[in-house]
């Protein structure tokens, strides 16, 4: 299992996720703490953001252990927007380690992350044009078609959630997405927790730090997070 995180509320840097909490991103890919499959986290990074002067989200993916990465603490500390993700990666065994399979992927405004396996078979018939052959990425472009085809972010990972788990049992499909003003996540397999504070909420695999306010999203459900607040729903 990888681990994802995002932000969505008052500007803030991408070191908010990555390296300032104590248990940021860059400490789980070497010593998470509740991660239930893969044990280091260093087959690849990403992070994604929003700038007001493009249109889409920047996109920074590499496919080696975010502590090698010697340009990115500066990157991560100018990199600011209200709606932020990130990922580590641990690729599953047998799916290629490029940047192609790193998340988070991207289509037009969306960001998305995928924590877990599936197995391909399930997911064939969902989408075509993943950019590489891993699960996540094919996870991804279901995902993407459904929002281009215009369902909404929460309703699309949904979708493709419950088409998926229906055809492989036994996969695990915490999938994370945003859109610069919204958030959704879906618990289906692995942790998910969730943290409000005055100017925003946090959204993460397991916790950023030990201070108090991280909720755990019940399995098999649905979190959507919007300038409104969280709502978490069934799946
Ligand atoms: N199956 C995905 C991959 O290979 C995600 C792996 C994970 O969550 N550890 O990248």
């Amino acid at each position: 299992m990888c681990r994802h995180a995002a932000w969505l509320g008052a500007p803030r840097p991408l070191t908010a996720l990555i390296q300032d909490p104590e248990y940021g991103l860059l400490k789980q890919s070497y010593a998470p703490r509740r991660q239930r499959h893969g044990t280091v986290n260093a087959d690849g990074f990403g992070m994604g953001w929003y700038d007001p002067s493009l249109d889409g989200p920047v996109r920074y993916r590499r496919s080696i252990p975010i502590w090698a990465d010697a340009n990115l603490p500066a990157l991560a500390q100018v990199a600011r927007s209200g709606c932020l993700l990130a990922a580590v990666r641990c690729a599953t065994t047998g799916m290629p380690i490029e940047e192609s399979a790193t998340p988070p992927f991207t289509d037009g405004p969306w960001l998305l992350s995928h924590n877990g396996r599936v197995a391909r078979d399930a997911v064939r018939d969902l989408a075509d044009g993943a950019e590489s052959a891993c699960d996540s990425a094919w996870l991804a472009a279901a995902a993407f078609q459904r929002l281009r085809a215009g369902l909404a972010l929460g309703e699309a990972l949904a979708e493709v959630v419950a088409h998926a788990g229906a055809k492989d049992p036994g996969a695990r499909l915490n999938l994370l997405a945003c859109d610069s003003v919204s958030l959704a996540a879906t618990v289906w397999g692995d942790t998910l927790f969730y943290r409000r504070s005055q100017d925003g909420v946090l959204v993460a695999s397991e916790p950023l730090h030990d201070l108090s306010g991280w909720q755990a999203v019940p399995e098999r459900s649905l979190l959507l997070s919007s300038p409104e607040g969280v709502h978490i729903q069934p799946l």
